[in-house]
């Protein structure tokens, strides 16, 4: 019999109560005791769930209050020195200080999970590290669950993947601690094998990356050690987020009973698993999308699991999510607001369960078992390819008509160059700001005022029209050189764009982890994207009016725009990028239009897309990069375009930045000190470029020395010419108390630079 499984399941709860109740936690409003009854709740809540719509393999221990890696590092006893932990159990407080920091003790790094949006605490090693168990939850989970009448598989992180997500503190591999962390894993197997455990998952997704070779090397020796330790245990092999490739073979060599692959990623990849799976192993197919949000195409599911199911068996397959469902939003059914007809197409984590039980009893029973089911999937399926609603001929032949001319502006920038500075009037040193100030209560009062009704249209422009003009009266007051309206119209940079694009469609509570206790609530690109109305540009005339210096417009990139919603699965990504930047290009064209001189495109969440596997870079860059450029090579020579780019580190794709051609780039790397200039020992950057020189992250205000420090490093590989002077963000999230001097401090910086610049000239 095929069995349904599940991989992990969203632990917030559909109305966000973990975040709310360990938020409280934090702030000494709920008890440990209140904390942990919420939590329980969740578990038993989810747990039910799973068991009512006929989940087989139903997982425990993938709940969490903050990140399932950094619950690992607590099962395992792998604290930072730091955090001075007398060796205890691991419990509550002692967890959240290593996420998020402690008086005086630093956090522990937050880094995303893979490719998705998710972020993990980046486990820290010594060179002497020790691990011993010091948290049993893990136990405690299964006998909750189990009392409860539920029988689960506890979920661990593999030990090669905790290795791997981790770093070295000093100067050492983390291969050399695979003999101590084994141990600890063989004594958690062992103890779960006597607790009746019969399956049990362990996540290996760093089977997805490129290993290095002794991480190749290491996986079959570990596993079979953990098989000595528990040989009655099932393990089932948690993969996910892509093709095996070439670690195929290393995940059907282990001496494990069953292997999960993510058939949403690379469906073909079963066929290579059916050649080379040993006899007695079980595959599990991961066919449901745990990461998007549309209905599954279950036709298409059961031909594959059917497939399957001939070649080895029916004893030997399983079906369930690409990976853990802890990537989509909770239930589908509390969205009263959605429109029908898009509502129809989507499945949340509860819908997502019914569609892994139906296929199961779809193989197990046979087609004629599901009808009801299947009718509704395939007329979904007919119905996406041909609804009005979706797709747009317009769009579709805008695309089609894309010539490779629409990608290049008009002049190489050497010739820009000179047109734009004295169009601008540009200073050597220019200073700017990366688009957003502080976003007061009274701004954030204001917008949900208007949004909730309670505040008409006239008197919301006019707030912000207030708030514009102080911002451009500050900016003129501290002397900037080109100033921004400073974006107080705008909740969020993808929404905002989102709510004004065709084709895009909101959740009231679509919320899916980001970190710890935050979740995003990303919007759904449905169908062919247009641009009904120009978006921004009022605003940006507006705040041009008042000023005689060049007003930079803001836009957010059509990458970022992209990798921050849910995307349509019946279309390529690329393909979406484009509409998309088809639609932001005829917003800079407007605002060229309308007298805006100066335009950014900002590109934050580029790096994010890169592929796992570095082979499929290329492919990516490139039309990432040509995405972006498209969006912007509408633009006159004398037009400026900026851009802008956070959150990571970019020195491994620093020529594909520049050849994004923007005339501009300010980028994040006060925070790590400038090592993004070690890009430029090798590589010339072409353009204008503003390593920020001011940390937005903190609310310490830099002083005008440290600045000018930084801006002489820059120099020793930016030549004078190309610097430009800048934050490394954005100031929404700071107070007007640290950004006035701060902002001054910089104009200031880049003032001193400028007075030694002529110094030197003159001599
Ligand atoms: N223009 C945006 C802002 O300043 C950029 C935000 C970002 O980079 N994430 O807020
Ligand atoms: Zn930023």
């Amino acid at each position: 019999m095929v069995l349904s499984t599940n991989l992990g399941f969203p632990r917030v709860g559909v109305n966000r109560e973990l975040k709310k109740a360990v938020e409280a936690y934090w702030k000494g409003n709920l008890s440990k005791e209140a904390l942990k009854e919420t939590s329980r709740e969740l578990r038993m809540r989810h747990w039910q769930m799973q068991k009512e719509s006929g989940i087989d393999q139903i997982p425990s221990h993938d709940f969490c209050m903050y990140d399932h890696v950094l619950s690992m590092a607590a099962t395992l006893g792998c604290v930072p020195p730091r955090f001075k932990w007398d060796g205890g159990s691991v419990g509550n407080d002692l967890y959240f200080a290593m996420a998020r920091g402690a008086e005086g003790i630093a956090a522990m790094e937050m880094t995303k999970w893979f490719d998705t949006n998710y972020h993990y605490i980046v486990p820290e090693f010594e060179k002497d590290q020790d691990f011993k168990l010091s948290c049993e939850h893990i136990f405690h989970a299964y006998e909750e669950a189990k009392a409860a009448g539920v029988e689960t598989k506890p979920v661990l992180v593999g030990p090669l993947t905790f290795l791997l997500l981790g770093k070295a503190r000093g100067d050492f591999c983390v291969s050399t601690l695979l003999d101590k962390i084994l141990p600890v894993y063989e004594e958690i197997l062992s103890r779960l094998h006597e607790m009746g455990v019969s399956w049990v998952q362990i996540d290996e997704p760093a089977l997805l990356l490129d290993l290095p070779d002794w991480a190749k090397d290491a996986y079959k020796p570990a596993y079979e050690r953990l098989k000595n330790a528990a040989p009655g245990l099932n393990v089932f092999l948690a993969t996910y987020f892509g093709d095996l490739g070439d670690n195929m073979e290393i995940a059907l060599s282990l001496p494990v009973q069953a292997v999960h692959l993510d058939l949403v990623r690379a469906p073909e990849q079963y066929k290579d698993a059916l050649a080379f799976i040993p006899e007695g192993m079980s595959l599990s197919l991961g066919l449901i999308d745990g990461r998007n949000i549309w209905k599954n195409d279950l036709s298409a599911s059961l031909k594959i699991a059917e497939d399957v199911v001939t070649h080895i068996g029916s004893e030997r397959v399983m079906v369930g999510p690409s990976c853990s469902l802890l990537h989509s939003p909770i239930d589908l059914d509390v969205e009263t607001e959605l429109d029908a007809d898009i509502k129809n197409w989507l499945a949340f984590a509860k819908q997502k369960l019914d569609e892994i039980a139906a296929l199961a009893k779809g193989v197990n029973e046979g087609r004629d078992s599901i009808t009801g089911a299947l009718a509704d999937s395939d007329a979904v399926v007919a119905d996406r390819k041909s609804s009005a609603r979706i797709h747009n001929a317009a769009v579709k032949s805008r695309i089609a008509a894309i010539v490779p001319d629409m990608f290049d502006r008009v002049s190489p920038f050497a010739k820009r160059a000179p047109l734009q500075h004295e169009a601008l009037g540009q200073p050597l040193f220019p200073t700017t700001t990366i688009g957003s100030f502080p976003q007061t209560p009274e701004i954030r009062k204001a917008r949900a005022d208007f949004k909730k009704g309670e505040m008409d249209l006239a008197a919301y422009e006019t707030s912000m029209k207030k708030e514009i003009e102080a911002v451009v009266r500050f900016q003129e007051e501290i002397d900037l050189d080109v100033l921004v309206h400073g974006e107080p119209e705008r909740n969020d940079m993808v929404e905002y764009f989102g709510e004004q694009l065709s084709g895009f469609a909101f959740t009231k509570n679509g919320w899916v982890q980001s970190y710890g206790s935050r979740c995003v609530k990303p919007p759904i690109i449905y169908g062919d994207v247009s641009r009904p109305d120009p978006m921004t540009v009022e605003w940006s005339k507006y705040a041009q009016s008042l000023t005689a210096k060049p007003m930079k417009g803001m836009l957010t990139g059509p990458v970022t725009i992209l990798q921050w919603s849910f995307v349509r699965n019946d279309q390529s990504r690329s393909k979406t990028c484009n509409q998309i930047a088809l639609a932001l290009r005829d917003e800079v064209a407007d605002l060229e239009a309308a007298g805006i001189t100066s335009i950014q495109m900002d590109e934050p969440a580029i790096r994010e897309g890169l592929p796992l596997r570095r082979g499929e870079w290329d492919a990516y860059l490139e039309w990432a990069v040509n995405a972006f450029r498209l969006s912007v090579a509408v633009a006159k020579d004398t037009t400026q375009i900026h851009t802008h780019m956070c959150y990571s580190e970019f020195n491994d794709m620093i020529e594909a930045i520049g050849a994004m051609d923007a005339d501009v780039i300010s980028i994040e790397s006060s925070r790590s000190h400038m090592e993004l200039l070690e890009a430029f020992e090798t590589y010339h950057y072409p353009n204008e470029i503003g390593p920020g020189v001011y940390d937005i992250h903190s609310p310490r205000v830099p002083s005008v020395e440290e600045q000018v420090e930084l801006l002489e490093a820059a120099l020793s590989h930016i030549p004078a010419k190309q610097l430009w002077v800048n934050p490394d963000c954005g100031l929404k999230t700071r107070g007007w108390a640290e950004v006035e001097p701060s902002l001054k401090n910089m104009v200031d910086a880049a003032k001193a630079m400028r007075a030694k610049a002529e110094k030197e000239k003159a001599a």
